[in-house]
């Protein structure tokens, strides 16, 4: 029997399916344009999120450095979330890589910034100071699915403070399935979008900048300069096609498991569980610190793989299903009535 991993939804493995439609990829070599599963795959995202060009890179960090180099140059600065993964989770790669400065704020809960701390931190047209030039947020954060009228607002605001705009779509799907909208609807408000193709859509590499043609060419040089130009690369993107045509729609079944396990763990007394209505396959929970090493060690026992300590996260994703959400909920239980 496999473990129920719930440390993230990296950890999905290919199908049966998707291997076979990796083993059947068309190849040629990319960074001569000649792929024609990558410039599918390119064409089929583009087409996905309303932009005119996509660009396949190797993982969500890349593409938001592609972004960041496309839209700054030297000097420049761009507004994130101080938990934002394009800003914390990247090794500050637009600093070491574009020397891009990052204006970090805090998130609000619900995942916005405020924009009115975003005004009072675009910096003044004056030689002290970095050229505030690119606005980055992200949906989801957290799992949380952000308010579709907050994007709208944010397009007026950069259009009124001359600012570019970049989403970290990592999970703009599973945002896109709790907003009952399309990819699309959420994207149309930005310059730049990045989507992940290895997190809950389940493919094993990759991700998906979108943008302008314009744009595109741009990232399509710097991907070159980072050392990103992959030649046979159909294999992967043969897999993305596959997420993109295949693991959409199953997504909602994500959302209900992670529900129905933020329920099931509501009855344990001992924990503190964090399931709000805009939250889509996340579930964090609070154990008691006494106990928060024991658990983890408990449910390993168990075949079940949780990443350790007294705050938890644990995510659904397309290799756990209803049935996985059952035995945790138990296994969670009998740890807490021994
Ligand atoms: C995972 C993630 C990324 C980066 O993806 P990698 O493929 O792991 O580099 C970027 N942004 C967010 C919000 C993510 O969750």
């Amino acid at each position: 029997m496999g473990n129920i991993d719930l440390r993230s939804d990296t950890l999905t493995k290919p199908s049966p399916a998707m291997r076979a439609a990796i083993t059947d990829a068309e190849v040629g070599d990319d960074v001569y344009g000649e792929d024609p599963t990558v410039n599918r795959l390119e064409a089929l995202g583009a087409d996905l999120l309303g932009t005119e060009a996509a660009l396949f890179v190797s993982s969500g960090t890349q593409s938001n450095l592609l972004a960041l180099l496309t839209h700054c140059g030297r000097g420049d600065e761009y507004i994130v979330g101080q938990k934002a993964h394009a800003y914390r989770y990247e090794g500050g790669g637009a600093a070491v890589l574009g020397s891009i400065q990052p204006q970090p704020l805090d998130f609000e809960p619900d995942g916005t910034l405020h924009l009115e701390r975003v005004a009072e931190a675009i910096k003044p047209c004056d030689s002290h100071f970095a050229r505030t030039h690119l606005l980055c947020l992200e949906n989801t954060v957290d799992g949380l699915a952000l308010p579709l009228d907050y994007f709208r607002r944010v397009h007026a605001f950069a259009q009124a403070h001359d600012l570019k705009t970049h989403l970290d779509g990592a999970r703009i799907f599973n945002a896109a399935i709790k907003s009952e909208t399309s990819v699309r609807d959420i994207a149309r408000d930005f310059d730049s979008i990045s989507v992940c193709l290895s997190k809950g859509l389940g493919a094993p590499v990759g991700s998906l900048l979108c943008s302008s043609a314009g744009f595109i060419t741009e990232a399509r040089r710097w991907r070159k300069v980072l050392g990103g130009g992959m030649r046979q690369a159909g294999l992967l993107a043969a897999a993305g096609i596959f997420a993109l045509e295949n693991n959409i729609p199953r997504m909602e079944a994500d959302h209900q498991n992670a529900a129905l396990l933020a329920k099931g763990l509501a009855e344990i007394l001992e924990l503190q569980i964090d399931y709000s209505a805009a939250q889509t396959n996340m579930v964090f929970v609070e154990a008691p610190e006494a106990q928060a090493v024991g658990l983890a060690e408990y449910l390993k026992q168990q075949g079940i793989l949780i990443q350790g300590g007294k705050n938890i996260r644990l995510v659904t994703h397309l290799d756990i299903s209803t049935d996985d959400i059952h035995i945790v909920i138990r296994a969670f239980k009998t740890f807490f009535s021994q």
